[in-house]
């Protein structure tokens, strides 16, 4: 429902990816005047270069590996050969029709978002926008900059978002040096990619052009792919990794990436050289904040450049607020929305719940998929915390069994003594949906005895969510818990 303001709050909010998005949103219905500029697209890179096209790739890689793997579940496919014989047919993949289908798919979704937020009422400019002190916004709307706008705001929201790391000595030229902006000019499937950081982004597009039918080389600096995550999950994707064919380079950076013209050469930090047809740089973002204004206003940005935040996305500057990957919160499209829509609630005077890192729950889209929500394993075992593990291999599992699942699992981390779920892990096809549960026990403090009294379907996956909880059950005396 709509609220209004005696006299409307002006509201500017610059970049139109999930954080400026849902800020817009929340500001129209909240009965404030909206400016919206965005300078590419609106639904920023997550639709469109980030998660939009990388998910949608995964889909027919995900559909790849389904229809290979059918034969275990003893689906067959043959076609007659000219001799009347059998055939086996090969599963094939069209990279140019499914780069076309993910663009496509992509640029409806953002359509459709600029057309929710015109029908809200919010006022969208296209073009390239800078703060002018802390009180206005500039946009530089005509080619090169020529013409100009101006809104004045009283509240304004900075969602700029960030673009592909790049390394002077291996410069992505478009070609066969690529950033995960430009993969999806590939018209057939690259014979030899040569993946750069095992971090989220490398480990997803590594695993996805494998399961595509490419040759893969993931050169990572590290000694696990993920580092950070969930040393089981890693090591769960290791193994299907190298089972699938990858080369996994660990401890290895990578010094120079040259194009040949027919190819790429890249040279590691210890000598050694790899060789391969395309390579991928997946080593980090940088935010985009320089030249727009930002230091001229009084906001407070880190060496990295990233807009110091608290955790109602409010800056340093009473009246700037800042959403998404250009700040020091967790770089999530799902985290950009919830900034942008809190900044906006704290702003305008809404109810605010201050956002927590530790509630926020993640996925990787590998194949099996890592979800994870709250605290982890690693913060036991350095001391942060005080809880208790459970693990379940979902092999165990009946329906995991009928469908052929081999790799992943559920792992649960309580509290000692209450059970009160405080985080966990999940490994397996759909992950990002089968954490939800556990995301809300996290949130709403449940405990383990709670969780597993409400009814999961047999045989299901989720199964083994309950199945975990239940093994970890606090013993009460009879009588202890009415409820
Ligand atoms: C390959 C890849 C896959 C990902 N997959 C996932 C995923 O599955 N799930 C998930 O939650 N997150 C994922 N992410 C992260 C996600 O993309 C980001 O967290 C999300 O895009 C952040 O949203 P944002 O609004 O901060 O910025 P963006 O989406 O980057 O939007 C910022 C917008 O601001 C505009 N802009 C910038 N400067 C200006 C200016 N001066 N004037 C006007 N406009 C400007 C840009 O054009 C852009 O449209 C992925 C990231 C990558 C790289």
């Amino acid at each position: 429902m709509s609220r209004s303001f005696e006299s409307a709050q002006r509201v500017a909010i610059i970049g139109g990816g999930p954080g400026g998005y849902d800020a817009a949103l929340a500001a129209a219905q909240l009965g404030a005047e909206v400016t919206l500029v965005e300078r590419a697209g609106v639904g920023g890179s997550a639709v469109i270069t980030d998660v939009v096209p990388s998910k949608t790739l995964i889909a027919t890689a995900d559909a790849a590996v389904a229809i290979a793997g059918a034969g275990d579940l003893g689906v067959q496919l043959f076609a007659k050969g000219g001799d009347g014989k059998p055939l086996k047919p090969q599963v094939a993949i069209n990279l140019a029709a499914v780069n076309k289908r993910l663009l496509a798919l992509a640029r409806q979704q953002s359509d459709d978002m600029r057309a929710s937020l015109t029908e809200a009422g919010v006022r969208i400019i296209s073009g390239h926008g800078r703060l002018e002190g802390p009180g206005a916004v500039v946009v530089s709307t005509g080619l090169g900059g020529t013409d100009f706008d101006r809104i004045e705001a009283d509240t304004l929201v900075v969602s700029v978002g960030a673009s592909p790391r790049q390394l002077t000595t291996a410069k992505p030229d478009g070609q066969r040096i690529l950033t995960w902006t430009q993969l999806y000019d590939m018209q057939t499937l690259p014979e030899h990619l040569i993946v750069v950081g095992s971090g989220v982004t490398g480990a997803e597009f590594a695993s996805a052009y494998m399961n595509l039918g490419a040759k893969v080389t993931l050169v990572s600096s590290r000694d696990q792919v993920l580092p950070g995550e969930d040393a089981d999950a890693a090591a769960v994707l290791e193994k299907v990794f190298a089972r699938g064919g990858m080369s996994l380079l660990s401890k290895a950076r990578a010094d120079l990436v040259e194009n040949t013209g027919t190819g790429v050469v890249v040279t590691l930090s210890d000598g050694r050289t790899v060789e391969g047809s395309h390579c991928l740089m997946a080593v980090g973002s940088i935010p985009n904040t320089a030249g727009i204004g930002l230091e001229d206003a009084g906001v407070e940005l880190t060496a990295s450049g990233h807009i110091r935040v608290n955790r109602v996305a409010r800056t340093s500057v009473p009246n700037i607020y800042a959403a998404g990957d250009c700040t020091t919160f967790v770089p999530l499209a799902s985290v950009a929305s919830m900034q942008g829509r809190t900044a906006i609630f704290h702003a305008l005077g809404d109810v605010v719940i201050p956002l927590e890192q530790r509630r926020i729950a993640a996925n990787i889209f590998t194949a099996p998929e890592i979800a994870t929500v709250g605290w982890q394993e690693k913060d036991i075992a350095d001391g942060s915390i005080n809880g208790v593990v459970r693990k379940l291999p979902l092999a165990a599992n009946p329906r995991a069994k009928m469908m052929g699942i081999k790799d992943g699992f559920v792992k649960i981390i309580a509290r000692e003594g209450s059970g009160t779920v405080i985080g966990g892990v999940i490994v397996g096809p759909r992950a990002s949906d089968m954490i939800y549960p556990i995301a809300i026990a996290v949130e709403r403090r449940l405990t383990v005895d709670q969780v597993s009294r409400v009814f999961t379907v047999y045989p299901s996956l989720s199964g083994s969510i309950t199945d975990a909880m239940r093994s970890m059950h606090v013993v009460e005396r009879a009588g202890e818990d009415e409820n």
